[in-house]
């Protein structure tokens, strides 16, 4: 079998932490098997649907680097929708529905009131049609046996289908619902594992009665917990947090799917430079069935974790010119995000302008400035810097390095300075020195 998921965003916004998620399983569970991970556009609703929503989709998936290996829209589909559900109309499995949506609303209450579930309740065969009213559409579900499957997050579910309404699948004006659509598609085009979130395990009932009717095999479900941020329910602005503010923030696509691979598992989040460990490492039977918690202090730790380990050539374009590996190297343990690095180009090449000198600290500037000229800049000039000034006048420990780093560098933390000094030009760094 070959393992076929699909992400199916309706592209009536750009997508957002949690959607992402949601595409990062699917797409790790397709390459974890040499499987096609598809994209579905969800475009069914033909007036929040927006083309530049899909362009954001498309552009969000490439930064992420989730390569798809399809893409289909349902609004090229309608004729597909249409004979399929034909073929349901002539079995019995969906039929005309004439409740207008107030008239539904008062029977609701009315069931409730009297401590009986809301279930939508079915007009006898030869119960009168309105006249002029154009109907909207059912599935009749079976009241027969329970449904069950097992969940791959879940485990064992099981619902009654007494309990369930039968769910609208079309409206009056011919419109197309979710569920017998998204069914359609995920047989006609093989889908193999579906993963979603818990939000959809009640329409997987359903939907798994309608594979039936169609004469297919349900594929497998894969519910995931909801996310929700560090103080409960992901807030407003958490759970729009959309791709473009992310990139803005200097997070790392990488960074991201690091974290969204394993929040919600026991197992460690990991500072990973590429997907490959996080398609290897994943598996449904880890994910727990409380909800994850999505945090974004730990998603920009994660991401200067991340950074420390990245490889020049991963960043170098996006790096200023003069940013060259060696200086990457030196550079990488002190960034929070990519963009930093230009803050550094100034340290090696200049201009600097740096703090005025403490009195205290003069004569360790006077010495160095006296030294430097005779260093080799080609050995391991901080080591001969350090030792010379030292000599000179018996400084050593903070005294000694901080007076140099500041006149050297313009800041007061920063790289090792063995590993820096080299990088900044011989007579940049002297003439630093003597400017003390
Ligand atoms: N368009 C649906 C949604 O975004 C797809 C759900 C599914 O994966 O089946 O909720």
């Amino acid at each position: 079998m070959t393992v076929v998921t699909r992400f199916a965003p309706s592209p009536t916004g750009i997508l957002h932490v949690g959607n992402v998620r949601t595409a990062l399983h699917n797409w790790l569970w397709a390459r974890k098997y040499g499987g096609r991970f598809l994209l579905r556009i969800d475009d069914t609703d033909l007036e929040r649907s927006k083309e530049d929503y899909v362009e954001a989709i498309r552009a969000d998936l490439a930064w992420l680097g989730f390569d798809i290996d399809g893409e289909e829209r349902q609004s090229a589909r309608f004729a597909l929708y249409e004979a399929e559900f034909d073929k349901l109309k002539a079995a019995g499995r969906v039929y005309a529905c004439h409740e207008t949506s107030e008239e539904l609303d008062i029977r609701r209450k009315i069931l409730l009131s009297r401590g009986l579930p809301p279930v939508y309740e079915r007009k006898p065969a030869d119960a009168p049609v309105p006249e002029g009213v154009a109907p909207h559409w059912r599935f009749r579900l079976d009241h027969g046996d329970p449904i069950e499957w097992t969940d791959l997050v879940r485990g064992v579910q099981h619902f009654e289908p007494k309990t369930m309404s039968d769910p609208v699948v079309r409206r009056a004006d011919g419109s197309w619902l979710y569920l017998l659509p998204s069914v359609i598609d995920d047989i006609a085009m093989g889908i193999t594992h579906v993963v979603r979130g818990e939000d959809h395990v009640s329409n997987t009932a359903t939907q798994i009665q309608m594979f039936a009717a169609l004469g297919a095999a349900p594929p497998r479900f894969a519910h995931e917990a909801l996310l929700v941020g560090t103080e409960g329910k992901l807030s407003k602005r958490l759970g729009s947090l959309g791709m473009a503010s992310l990139r803005d923030a200097g997070i790392e696509p990488i960074a991201l799917a690091a974290l969204l691979a394993r929040l919600g598992t026991s197992d460690p989040v990991e500072p990973v430079t590429s997907l490959v460990p996080l398609i290897e490492h994943i598996d449904f039977a880890r994910f727990g069935r409380a909800p994850a918690r999505f945090d974004e202090a730990e998603l920009a730790l994660l991401n200067q974790k991340i950074l420390h380990h990245t490889e020049h050539e991963a960043v170098a374009d996006r790096l200023p010119a003069t940013i060259t590996a060696a200086r990457w190297l030196a550079i990488r343990p002190n960034l929070m995000t990519v963009a930093e690095a230009a803050d550094w180009v100034a340290v090696f090449d200049g201009p600097l302008a740096p703090p005025p000198v403490d009195d205290a600290d003069r004569p360790v500037l006077t010495a160095a400035a006296a030294a430097a000229p005779a260093i080799d800049w080609g050995a391991d000039p901080w080591h001969a810097l350090t030792a010379a000034v030292k000599e000179a006048t018996g400084a050593k420990g903070r005294p000694l390095f901080l007076p140099l780093r500041r006149a050297l560098t313009a800041r007061d933390h920063g790289p090792d300075m063995a590993e820096l000094l080299p990088l900044i030009a011989k007579d940049q760094a002297v003439a630093r020195l003597a400017a003390g």
